[in-house]
Order: structure tokens, then C-alpha cells, then sequence
């Protein structure tokens, strides 16, 4: 199968192919994440997804469609009807951030979500990359969080949200399919109304152990997608909550 735009979020494109958030699904939880790609189980959409999504439409230029198919961002009551929610006028505040930041908008200069595809592993992957720029060697991906600063059991956002593991492998598969290694960036923009942003370059330190440490994964992974192995429950997913039996006897240290 050729990955397009129109096939790119498809159950049948995650069956044949693995995706970075595919592989941090595994890593979650494998009952959970075979229930997906057989489409028994959809995660609710969260609303800081639908944010992240309007940052990105405004990145690519289709921001006027994205408000169209998506009724669900406008106030639907009271003397707010018909405005944007509160959420959404947050976003035009950081859009509007980004703009005005020449530097930003240098690294968000390029070709927008392009599709890229390859064989990493013994497996076939794709993904999409916000930014493409091959003339001067970089691509970044646009990334809205919280706090720029904010740790998670010690760890930046970008460690804990699985980050270094998208750009590893973007950076191979663009490797693959243009034949130049590019330079990895992160432009990140935070969640409020006077938000901070930041350039970030995820650099070989962390991309070369991550991409090593994907390798050793993978192997189980593939194993139990194509069920030659069982899954194991995670037991406290909301997956497995609802489906599996989650209870079981614990000690204190295992709280
Ligand atoms: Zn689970």
C-alpha cells in the first residue's frame, strides 16, 4: 500500500505499517494497542489534540477548512455563541506569536506535511513531517505543550512525550527517501495567552541511543502485531479497565 493523505490515518494503513505513535502505543500498552489497529478500541479525542491540530492547520496553510469541519470549537451558548471557545482564541494568540517571530518562522519554512515512508527494522514505517526543508538541511516538527520548562519525573517534554523517537526515525526515513541527512528541530510554542517559545535541536546524543533502543523493541512488537506472541495487559489503561481483569494483589512497594 502507498501511503497518501487520504489513507494516512487509516486502520488499514497501521496494519501495514508501523507509525512513531503507533510504536509508543505498543510501548503502553499491547492489548490496547492490538485493540486499535483491529479497530475494536478508539481513545476519546482529547481536546489538547483538537488544539494541537488547529496550530498545525494554521502551519499548513488550511486553517479556513480546519474551522469549517470542525463546528465543535465555536461556543454553542450563551453570550459567547458563535465565537470561537476560549481554547481556540488561545490558539490565535499563539499563531499570531509564531508570526511575528522571524526566527520561528525561519524553522517553519519549507515544505508542509510532507509523507514520508521506508523499511526500518525489517518493517515498513511512515510519518508526516510538519516541516521539510532540504535546501537547508533541516526539518522540524511544531509542537505545543504546557511548559517549554516543565520536567516529568526529571525528564524535558520532549523525552517524555516520545519526541526524540519521532525525529530518530523521521530523520532515517528522510535519509531513505531524499538521500540527505537533515538536521532535526523542535519549534515549540506553549499553551497560553502570552506564550514562550523555543527552538530546539534534537541532536545525535539522543537520537542515536532512542533509535537503538527502538530496535530492541521492535523485535517483540512485531512478533506480537502479527500474533505470533500474546499481548500482555498494562492493567491500569483505560483500555484494560474496561475489558480486562485489572485486579490483582499488589504490594505497598508496587503502588
Ligand atoms: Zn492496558
Amino acid at each position: 500500500m502507498r501511503i497518501n493523505k487520504e489513507n494516512y490515518y487509516s486502520l488499514e494503513a497501521d496494519k501495514e505499517t508501523m507509525s512513531v505513535s503507533q510504536y509508543k502505543l505498543w510501548l503502553q500498552c499491547e492489548s490496547r494497542a492490538l485493540a486499535k489497529i483491529n479497530g475494536k478500541y478508539e481513545p476519546a479525542e482529547k481536546e489538547a489534540f483538537i488544539l494541537g491540530k488547529y496550530i498545525h492547520a494554521w502551519n499548513e496553510g488550511t486553517l479556513e477548512q480546519f474551522k469549517l469541519d470542525n463546528p465543535s470549537i465555536y461556543s454553542t451558548r450563551g453570550a459567547t455563541k458563535g465565537q470561537l471557545k476560549a481554547e481556540y482564541q488561545t490558539a490565535n494568540i499563539m499563531t499570531r506569536s509564531l508570526e511575528k517571530d522571524e526566527n520561528c518562522m525561519k524553522f517553519l519554512n519549507g515544505q508542509k506535511e510532507v509523507i514520508i515512508q521506508g523499511e526500518l527494522f525489517g518493517i515498513k514505517w511512515r510519518g508526516m513531517v510538519d516541516v521539510l526543508n532540504l535546501e537547508k538541511g533541516f526539518f522540524t516538527d511544531l509542537k505545543t505543550t504546557q511548559g517549554i520548562h516543565k520536567k516529568y519525573g526529571g525528564l524535558t517534554f520532549i523525552e517524555h512525550y516520545g519526541y526524540v523517537e519521532q525525529m530518530a526515525i523521521y530523520r532515517e526515513l528522510i535519509k531513505q527517501q531524499f538521500g540527505k541527512d537533515l538536521i532535526p528541530y523542535i519549534v515549540a510554542i506553549e499553551k497560553n495567552d502570552n506564550p514562550l517559545k523555543a527552538i530546539i535541536k534534537v541532536d545525535e546524543r539522543y537520537t542515536i541511543p532512542k533509535f537503538e533502543e527502538i530496535g530492541a523493541n521492535i523485535e517483540r512488537i512485531i512478533k506480537v502485531k502479527r500474533g505470533i506472541e500474546k499481548t500482555i495487559d498494562c492493567g491500569i489503561c483505560d483500555y484494560c479497565r474496561k475489558v480486562n481483569k485489572v485486579t490483582q494483589i499488589l504490594a505497598i512497594e508496587d503502588l
